[in-house]
């Protein structure tokens, strides 16, 4: 500290001191919150393109705020994988999808629940040991289970993240690419990653129907994944003019307000009950 204080802008530090001030009051407060269990998991329903009927969900955690109510993750997911508290949420967001899939009701056995993993998570060699004991915890399969990665994540340090991604594969989760076509895309590493899925960045989908690049793209990326052998899903769909036209471009999955948004467990419970929309 002395040092800093004697080679630095005099006025610089105190406005350190404010901000990692406010730093550890965050992650204090983010600590205490998963031993209260302020932590909600909330799941937002995947459903296939052709029939209807939902197949999974993705996993999206909330912070339910003593005084500040319901926290959206950009609020505190960045900061949360900034000071590597992320690895610790990312367990307790595995734990919970695990804990609730056995649940999920009859009919559900074969849904696939997606977790997000960040880069600070693609960093740790310990995670797929982690994950193993919170599979046997719960008597639940790996395939049960999607891991989504953005692009930039793997990009970070691409042969560690390549070694772990090989080896969930391996384990049996399926991995998918999430937010393609906004990352630094690799199509060299598409071909060498163990993924199953691309998921087409919202940005693209939402608004296919009036902008013409956007549905070129996506009708690329369907292809392109295709031709790759892998399965594609469009998130963000939010009305049924882009359910239709993801339909016809031969999309397998969407995900999107159009659909059904996040959802506390209980209420995805009664959502995967209903009959599917013909
Ligand atoms: P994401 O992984 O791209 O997740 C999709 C986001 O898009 C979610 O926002 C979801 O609510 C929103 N979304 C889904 N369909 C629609 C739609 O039709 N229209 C619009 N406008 N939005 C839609 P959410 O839950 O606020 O999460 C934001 C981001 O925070 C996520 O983006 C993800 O990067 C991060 N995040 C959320 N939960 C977790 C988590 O448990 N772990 C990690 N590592 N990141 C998380
Ligand atoms: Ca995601
Ligand atoms: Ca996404
Ligand atoms: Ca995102």
């Amino acid at each position: 500290a002395a040092k800093r204080r004697s080679s630095g802008p005099v006025l610089y530090a105190p406005s350190i001191d404010v901000a990692s001030a406010q730093t550890l009051t965050l992650l204090t407060e983010l600590r205490e919150a998963v031993e209260r269990g302020e932590l909600r998991l909330y799941l937002q329903p995947k459903l296939a393109l052709d029939d209807g009927r939902v197949i999974g969900a993705e996993a999206l955690v909330r912070w339910q705020h003593r005084e500040r109510g319901l926290v959206p993750p950009g609020e505190f997911i960045p900061f949360a994988e900034q000071t590597g508290f992320i690895r610790v949420l990312t367990l307790w967001v595995f734990e919970e999808a695990a804990r609730h899939h056995r649940r999920l009701g009859a009919g559900a056995a074969e849904l696939v629940l997606s977790v997000n993993l960040s880069t600070r998570d693609l960093l740790d060699p310990e995670l797929p040991l982690k994950f193993a004991a919170v599979l046997a915890r719960h008597r639940v399969p790996a395939e049960a289970f999607c891991f989504e990665i953005t692009e930039s994540a793997i990009m970070d340090d691409p042969a560690r993240a390549l070694a772990i991604l090989d080896r969930l594969s391996e384990m049996g989760f399926q991995l998918s690419i999430d937010d393609f076509g906004t990352g630094y895309s690799s199509l060299a590493y598409l071909k060498r990653l163990p993924v199953d899925e691309i998921k087409i960045d919202q940005s693209f989908v939402r608004s296919m129907q009036s902008e013409r690049d956007d549905a070129t793209i996506v009708r690329s990326t369907i292809d392109l994944a295709h031709n790759l052998g892998l399965q594609v899903v469009a998130e963000g769909v939010e009305s049924a003019e882009v359910w239709n036209m993801l339909r016809e471009l031969g999309c397998d999955q969407a995900q999107g307000y159009h659909m059904g948004r996040p959802m506390p467990v209980d209420e995805f419970a009664r959502f995967v009950e209903r009959k599917p929309a013909s």
